[in-house]
């Protein structure tokens, strides 16, 4: 099996690009602003340790869930 090299620095790259997005939008979301969902329009939901939840963001409909880590 090769690796075609091109296609996995595009692929990289667009990782990169959605990990700035999601550390954006954690961020907002953190602050109290409301950010909605871009692929259901519903408004994106922080969960915190102390909800006996996963810690992330996601929506209701779970199309947008970033996982965080509170060390
Ligand atoms: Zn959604």
């Amino acid at each position: 099996m090769s690796i075609d090299l091109k296609q996995f620095s595009a692929l990289q790259k667009a990782s990169k690009d959605s990990f700035f997005e999601q550390k954006k939008l954690l961020k907002q979301v953190m602050l109290g602003k409301t950010v909605l969902c871009s692929v259901c329009r519903q408004p994106l939901k922080l969960y915190t340790p102390e909800q006996n939840e996963p810690t992330g963001v996601r929506c209701v409909k779970g199309c947008t869930d970033i996982s965080l880590d509170f060390v």
